[in-house]
């Protein structure tokens, strides 16, 4: 069982809720932006360059929507953690992540010290 207080899991679940129903829309109003995905957006005549500016954009925006989807993802597998009861330990080293960086980093992982060997190596 996780050692967190209750109430602290609770206003983290809350964040992170919050933060997943923002994130859906992101990715849903991406989906309206890209020009592949949303015909109404794509140019009536095919003039050149019309192409690669679709290209550009679709890129651009399939890049902005992977990290969105992997920051959904790591939201959901917080959330997972919370039901199962182990949220709030470290992947690595089974720890108990610090509460203050759970309070500001609700899809942490690891603790700081694995965190901190991560970026090192
Ligand atoms: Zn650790």
């Amino acid at each position: 069982m996780s050692n967190l207080p209750q109430e602290t899991i609770i206003k983290i679940k809350k964040v992170l809720q919050k933060k997943k129903a923002s994130v859906e829309k992101q990715i849903a109003e991406i989906d309206q932006d890209d020009p592949l995905m949303n015909k109404d957006l794509a140019p009536e005549a095919s003039e050149s360059g019309t192409d690669s500016w679709m290209a550009e954009v679709h890129a651009r925006l399939s890049s902005l929507k992977g990290d969105l989807l992997n920051f959904s993802a790591r939201i959901s597998n917080a959330l997972t953690n919370m039901k199962k009861g182990t949220y709030g330990k470290c992947e690595k080293c089974g720890q108990e992540i610090e509460i203050n960086r759970l309070e500001a980093l609700p899809t942490a992982t690891l603790c700081l010290t694995c965190s901190k060997k991560k970026k090192v190596s």
